[in-house]
């Protein structure tokens, strides 16, 4: 089995929960307040990549057979702008998570896991811009084709000609 002298401090700086499951049978009645982060969200896509886990804060409660949870979830992500094609970190948030459980008769476990990460997911916007003045590419590569910067360009042409051979 295991060795006891594995390297803890390893341990605690990769180990991040995968699956948040709760066990409602020792959740408080009066509802309780769950803080975390869980590493759900594992996208493959090249324009949408998440990194570090789902931050939540969560209210859970047991109401009969169900368990009521809602909070605020967050997750970074290493996102493409759609506009100019560049690189962008982006924390999307759901502000109003909110979802039920059912609990079944043989287990109290209940995973909110999949909730959380789909939530998440549909927050992503469609058209990921790195900011809301964003030019985008086909303002900054176009040059204004107009006469009089043709004359302006040759005017320092000549000038950088002229300097260069005093
Ligand atoms: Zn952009």
């Amino acid at each position: 089995m295991g060795s006891i002298a594995a390297p803890i401090f390893w341990y605690n700086i990769s180990h991040m929960e995968t699956k948040l499951t709760i066990d409602t049978s020792r959740v408080d009645p009066e509802g309780e307040e769950l803080e975390g982060e869980v590493d759900c969200v594992d996208l493959d896509e090249p324009f949408v990549k998440p990194f570090g886990g789902v931050r939540y804060v969560l209210q859970i409660q047991v109401f009969g057979s169900e368990l009521l949870v809602r909070g605020r979830l967050e997750q970074d992500f290493d996102l493409v702008c759609s506009r100019c094609g560049k690189d962008f970190d982006d924390t999307i948030k759901v502000e109003d998570f909110t979802a039920s459980f059912e609990i079944g008769e043989d287990s109290p476990e209940v995973d909110l896991t999949e909730e959380l990460r789909e939530s998440i997911i549909l927050a992503l916007p469609t058209y990921p811009v790195c900011d809301e003045t964003c030019p985008g590419v086909e303002q900054t590569v176009e040059m204004p084709s107009d006469d009089r910067w043709n004359v302006l360009d040759s005017l320092n042409k000549q000038g950088e000609r002229e300097n260069g051979k005093s």
